[in-house]
């Protein structure tokens, strides 16, 4: 890409597993671009997940192309597939430090649900996160949004380094959209037509055994 690298960009990055991506997802990354005035957002669907290790995840390539489907149509949206393609457990430290690598100049933004955020800042190496970039916690119906339980771990960092903000609530789960699409019930709405239809077409979240039923 021509602009890569180019001095004062601003770059969300949004990773996750999207098992499938839903409109929970979307918004948040659209809210917090216009909020931040961010160029461009870069979705980043996991590696095998870590925090998911003892559960089945679909494969990275059906993960990978329901991101695409999903942003494709959002000029400011853009998918990578490097936790994907470093073929291992990802840490977002690891993402943060590829896409520091491959946008040495711009200003990044990683952008977390408030469930998500709680777990990256206390089980990782905190202090180097910080150092890549900005952090930015969305709310999350159903989870608190206040940074109290990591005041220790903030107490030493600039004011702006972890922002919280308030988007549209979307009830909306990775897990639930698994569940309804597992029992047949409707995903429409929950996710982009695209993203439904992939779904379907790959027969993905269908009870083993169930298949062509
Ligand atoms: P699962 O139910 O499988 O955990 P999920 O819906 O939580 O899936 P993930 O891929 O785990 O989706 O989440 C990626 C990121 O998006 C996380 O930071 C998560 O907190 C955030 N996120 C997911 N759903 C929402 C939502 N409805 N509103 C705001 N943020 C969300
Ligand atoms: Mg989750």
């Amino acid at each position: 890409m021509q602009e890569t690298g180019r001095r004062g960009r601003k770059l969300g990055v949004m990773g996750g597993t999207f098992d499938p991506i839903h409109h929970g997802h979307l918004v948040a990354a659209s809210e917090v671009a216009n909020r931040f005035e961010l160029d461009e957002v870069i979705f980043v669907p996991t590696g095998q997940p870590w925090q998911k290790a003892d559960k089945q995840v679909s494969p990275a390539e059906d993960r990978y192309l329901m991101t695409v489907i999903a942003t494709a149509s959002n000029p400011r949206f853009s998918v990578s597939r490097a936790d994907i393609d470093r073929g291992k457990v990802t840490y977002t430290v690891d993402t943060l430090r590829e896409m520091r690598s491959q946008h040495p100049d711009a200003e990044l933004y990683f952008i977390t649900g408030a469930d998500a955020l709680a777990n990256i800042l206390t089980w990782q190496d905190w202090a180097e996160l910080f150092e890549l970039a900005r952090f930015v916690g969305v709310s999350r119906p159903g989870y608190e949004l206040n940074t109290d339980h990591l005041e220790e771990h903030l107490r030493d960092l600039p004011a702006d380094a972890v922002t919280m903000v308030e988007i549209p609530a979307l009830a909306i789960s990775s897990s639930e959209c698994r569940r309804r699409a597992a029992e047949n019930r409707p995903v429409w709405y929950l996710v982009p037509d695209g993203v439904v239809q992939y779904i379907s077409k790959r027969h993905l979240y269908v009870p083993a055994g169930a298949e062509g039923s």
